[in-house]
């Protein structure tokens, strides 16, 4: 391996990523910008790391930095610019997108939403790793914060998505036997809880499983764009693309014009 390149393994072996968190959105975040990255360290440092082992720096940036991962936070899809964010930063590392506006009008709180996709992101950074399960006709997305999505618990005085453990994708775990997650509300491998719901693969085909029929409902109205379960399906085909600086300023420019 090349002197000082990235390892780009899932569960981040033998690296500790710098992510790079830049705030694009127009829409206010409901919690101070400084005060949620703070607080997603802590959430890192102290409540994922002694379980996943995925240790990560988070710093403030205005843009993606080289050599960094980033999260982003965005309005909508719809925002100019947005869709050219693509799946990985521009140097083709691990990007995740918190879209505001979206997570506002589903009634949930950006910090959860953020910290849900900051834990999925670390541990299957390439959002390609999958399990076998309880049912053998499917295979399992690894998806860390899904199961046990509507959950939260608070960080620095922030709430912060509650996440599995390894255990949960152990299937041959007894009922109450370990801890599946950290709020320790689910009881055995593979649960999904009311509010969460799973990504799997079933006859060739991409689909979720919710964890009840109001969760059902409220995913059928929401805006996946953009989602990592829209983009688990690009990482089986290799299609991840690089986000476009480029179109993206350039977007950004033209909807300047367009409102000045
Ligand atoms: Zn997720």
């Amino acid at each position: 391996m090349a002197k000082g390149r990235p390892i780009l393994g899932a569960f981040n072996q033998g690296e500790l990523p710098t992510i790079a968190c830049f705030n694009k959105a127009t829409d206010p975040l409901g919690v101070d910008f400084d005060a949620l990255i703070a607080a997603m360290q802590a959430y890192v440092d102290q409540h994922v790391v002694p379980v996943w082992n995925t240790p990560a720096k988070l710093v403030k940036t205005k843009d993606f930095v080289k050599k960094a991962w980033a999260m982003v936070f965005l309005d909508d899809s719809d925002q100019p610019g947005a869709l050219a964010y693509h799946d990985l930063t521009p140097d083709g590392l691990p990007l995740s997108k918190v879209f505001v506006r979206t997570t506002i009008k589903n009634g949930d709180l950006v910090s959860v939403s953020a910290s849900h996709e900051l834990a999925e992101m670390l541990v299957d950074p390439a959002i390609n790793m999958m399990t076998t399960g309880p049912d053998p006709k499917i295979i399992y997305a690894y998806e860390s914060a899904d199961p046990v999505e509507a959950l939260s618990f608070e960080v620095n005085g922030i709430p912060m998505s509650d996440f599995v453990y390894p255990a949960y994708f152990e299937a041959f775990h007894k009922a109450g036997s370990e801890q599946f997650d950290h709020l320790n509300k689910v009881t055995k491998p593979f649960q999904i809880l009311s509010g969460g719901y799973q990504i799997i693969f079933k006859n060739g085909k991409w689909s979720q499983v919710s964890g009840s029929v109001s969760k059902a409902k409220s995913f059928a109205r929401e805006d996946r764009r953009g989602h990592r379960s829209e983009q688990r399906p690009m990482a089986a085909k290799n299609k991840l693309r690089r986000a476009e600086p480029q179109k993206i300023a350039q977007a950004e420019r033209s909807a300047r014009r367009f409102s000045s």
